[in-house]
């Protein structure tokens, strides 16, 4: 999947941490929770507890992905 940040969290407004992508217009949720609004210094945690859990799905197989490539 193009332009994927893995690296960064952004929170949304229901208050998650999105793992996020580009958009035509800032960055979207990778799960799908829309556009994010706040822009995280740092790094996307999976096992943080303000994670969304499907980004840290995302996140599992976007690293997976990039092991194989
Ligand atoms: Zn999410």
């Amino acid at each position: 999947m193009a332009d994927l940040h893995p690296g960064m969290g952004l929170v949304g407004e229901d208050g998650y941490v999105h793992a996020t992508q580009r958009a035509l217009v800032g960055y979207r949720a990778v799960c799908g929770a829309g556009h994010v609004i706040i822009n995280l210094e740092g790094e996307f945690d999976p096992d943080d507890r303000l994670a969304c859990p499907k980004c840290a799905e995302r996140q599992d197989e976007v690293d997976r992905g990039q092991l194989h490539t």
